[in-house]
């Protein structure tokens, strides 16, 4: 018989192929390469199914847009900071995920906006007992 890989004739009792150690007469182990190539065919198709899931990251984008519209609306008391908490929580989730480009930057800005929020509620609760002083 000739080997099924390099085609030099081989005897018929051979498990392998001399020339280039293929097995022979072995439909088990032919068996295993042809799920080993149907695994390596399928792999690429995962890969690239895997990274067009990475691609979109809407509870990172989403935790971005709020967090700078917390950061915009940190003086509203209220809303500010119900935005900052949504922005914060979205971030969060959204750093789990890939691609956590945005939703890093939506985290940094939460941080930034709970500054800004915490300085406004000193500010204002400065201004108002300096308010309530005056008038005593
Ligand atoms: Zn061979």
């Amino acid at each position: 018989m000739y080997c099924i890989n390099c085609g030099k004739e081989t005897s018929e009792n051979v498990k392998f192929c001399p020339d280039c150690g293929i097995a022979l007469n072995d439909e088990n182990s032919i068996g295993e390469n042809k799920n080993q190539n149907d695994v390596q065919n399928a792999f690429p198709q995962t890969i690239i199914l895997k990274q067009e899931k990475k691609a979109t990251n809407g509870i990172g984008t989403a935790g971005f847009i709020i967090a700078l519209c917390s950061l915009v609306f940190s003086w509203a008391p209220g809303v500010g900071f119900i935005l900052w908490l949504l922005g914060f929580i979205f971030s969060m989730v959204g750093m789990g995920r890939q691609p956590k480009g945005l939703a890093t930057a939506g985290f940094v800005i939460s941080l930034i906006s709970l500054v800004v929020i915490i300085l406004i509620i000193i500010f204002f609760g400065a201004l108002f007992s300096a308010i309530l002083m005056n008038a005593k």
